[in-house]
């Protein structure tokens, strides 16, 4: 039998990133994924072929809506060639997967093929996906199962016309009406993709406003510019029933005042969360604990009720993120190796790759209220930059938090053209514990839209941003 320092279960950003921190780190490591390709959700129905659609169907949308006014003209009918769109997605994710089974082999991490499942707190089964079995041993085992969709009691998810995210990015036509249930990050994203390409697509949410854990400026930012580009909301909607007819979806939904109201689309894709995955992995056999929702409980070190049994991702407490998986994967192997690590958790950034790109990070102006913490509020529009007038992208805000006596960072909140990467100078700030007046002195490179962060923490110093 094999045995191992440490044996990783899944293969996601959480779990191959902990093998490679714990190979770096001089231990032998295996890791164990049950599907032929390796990086898991993320990799392969997740993070990376969403944003590959969103960046093709966003070259589309601009070609037939802005290329014209840049002086661009194009001699014939632009089309969608949804197939080969599809395929470059696949081509990159492909690509990527491989980029990891590279990794593991530059770091010596030996890789099983299989389901993995407890025999007990120190060896692992492994059914291999050719019918044979293994068992190896391992002194620490870290678990990165990930998550799975989630969905409502009542729903039969065909995976056909009642689909997830997953089927959602492999769709063989563009939908007619696509209703989507939920208005967090997966439906607001891929419905976006879906809206570019032409189909018709109405979110029913439960809540009253979209991307509910989200700063309420920055919902209403992007439920102001989704609905410009013409996706409908059905907001405060609970959902109460979905049926297939043949090839039309009917959702009925109660609004606000308790009437029924009918939703009939071609697809209907149920985005609703998602829940930790501990399916197969025999816990019982390890004595490992689980909590509310079946995430499995851990302690500050990521460790289980089992000492040698870790855990990381999404498939214990916290935001469902690949960044989240991979610091708590890198933690959790320099714990093991005797280093003393830390993750902020306040500083994980939040990022909806929507157009325009929504980004956050620390407290929300409700969480500041809630726990009674004065602040000062610097805001400052994307349309009073030159940059954003250049390339047409205006729409959007940059907002700094900022406490009202000590003048430190607590919160940046930031809607605009690419957004998902400026918040890494807030993520930056805040973990050195800047105040809004460091940021406004540091020089920011014109034009830019990173002018924006510059001049939202002037408002937010002393009122005295320079171009509004
Ligand atoms: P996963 O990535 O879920 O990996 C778990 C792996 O474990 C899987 O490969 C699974 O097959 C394997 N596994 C499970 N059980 C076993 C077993 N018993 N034996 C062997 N293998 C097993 N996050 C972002 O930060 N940015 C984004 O842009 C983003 N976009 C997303 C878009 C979509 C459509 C979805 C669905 C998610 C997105 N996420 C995004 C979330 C992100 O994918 C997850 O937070 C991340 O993948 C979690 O990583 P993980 O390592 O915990 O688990
Ligand atoms: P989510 O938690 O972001 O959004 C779910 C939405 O569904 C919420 O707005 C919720 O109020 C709503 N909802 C719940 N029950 C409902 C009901 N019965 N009727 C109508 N609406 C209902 O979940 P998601 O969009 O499914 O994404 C799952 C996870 O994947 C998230 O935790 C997210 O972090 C991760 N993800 C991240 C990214 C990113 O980082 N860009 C992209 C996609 C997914």
């Amino acid at each position: 039998m094999s045995s191992y320092d440490v044996a990783v279960i899944g293969s996601g950003p959480g779990g191959y990133v902990a093998a490679i921190r714990c190979a770096q780190l001089g231990m032998k490591t295996a890791i164990i994924e049950k599907y032929s390709t390796l990086g898991g959700t993320c990799l392969n129905v997740g993070c990376i072929p969403s944003k590959a659609l969103l960046d093709s169907s966003h070259h589309y949308e601009d070609a037939f809506k802005h290329f014209e006014t840049h002086g661009i003209e194009i001699d014939g009918p632009i089309k969608v060639n949804l197939e080969k769109m599809i395929s470059r997605k696949q081509d990159v994710v492909d690509m990527t997967t491989k980029g990891i089974q590279f990794l593991m082999d530059k770091n010596k991490i030996e890789v099983f093929e299989g389901l993995g499942s407890f025999k007990d707190a120190t060896h692992i089964n492994i059914a291999k996906n050719d019918g044979t079995t293994a068992t190896i041993e391992a002194k620490n085992i870290i678990i990165a199962t990930g998550s799975k969709p989630s969905t409502l009691p009542f729903i039969t998810l065909d995976k056909e016309r009642v689909i997830t995210s997953t089927e959602a990015l492999s769709l063989k036509e563009i939908p007619k009406h696509m209703i989507i249930i939920g208005g967090g990050v997966i439906g607001l994203e891929l419905g976006q993709v879906y809206k570019r390409l032409g189909a018709e697509v109405t979110v029913v949410e439960y809540l009253d406003r979209i991307i509910p854990t989200m700063d309420a400026g920055l919902s209403k930012e992007l439920m102001k510019t989704l609905k410009k580009q013409k996706v409908k909301f059905a907001l405060s909607h609970k959902v109460k029933s979905v049926e297939r007819n043949g090839d039309e979806v009917i959702v009925k939904a109660d609004n606000k005042k308790g009437e029924e109201v009918t939703f009939t689309g071609d697809y209907c894709l149920v985005a609703v969360g998602r829940n930790a995955y501990t399916e197969g992995l025999n816990l019982d056999a390890a004595g490992v604990k689980t909590e509310e929702r079946g995430k499995i409980a851990v302690n500050g070190h990521l460790q289980t009720n089992v000492p040698n049994i870790y855990a990381i991702g999404d498939v214990i407490k916290g935001a469902m993120l690949a960044h989240k998986a991979e610091e708590e994967g890198t933690l959790v192997a320099e714990v093991l190796a005797g280093q003393k690590p830390h993750i902020n958790y306040n500083l994980i950034p939040g990022v909806v790759y929507t157009w325009p790109e929504v980004a956050a990070v620390g407290k929300t102006e409700e969480e500041l209220k809630e726990a009674g913490i004065a602040y000062k509020v610097g805001q400052f529009p994307m349309r009073a930059l030159g940059r954003a007038r250049a390339s047409m992208d205006v729409d959007g805000f940059v907002k700094i938090l900022a406490d009202a006596k000590t003048d430190e960072v607590l919160g940046v909140h930031m809607i605009g053209a690419r957004c998902a990467d400026l918040i890494t100078e807030a993520v930056t700030a805040m973990e050195f514990r800047a105040s809004a007046e460091d940021i406004a002195r540091m020089s920011h490179a014109h034009p830019t839209y990173a002018e924006a962060v510059k001049e939202a923490a002037l408002a937010a110093t002393e009122d005295r941003a320079l171009h509004i």
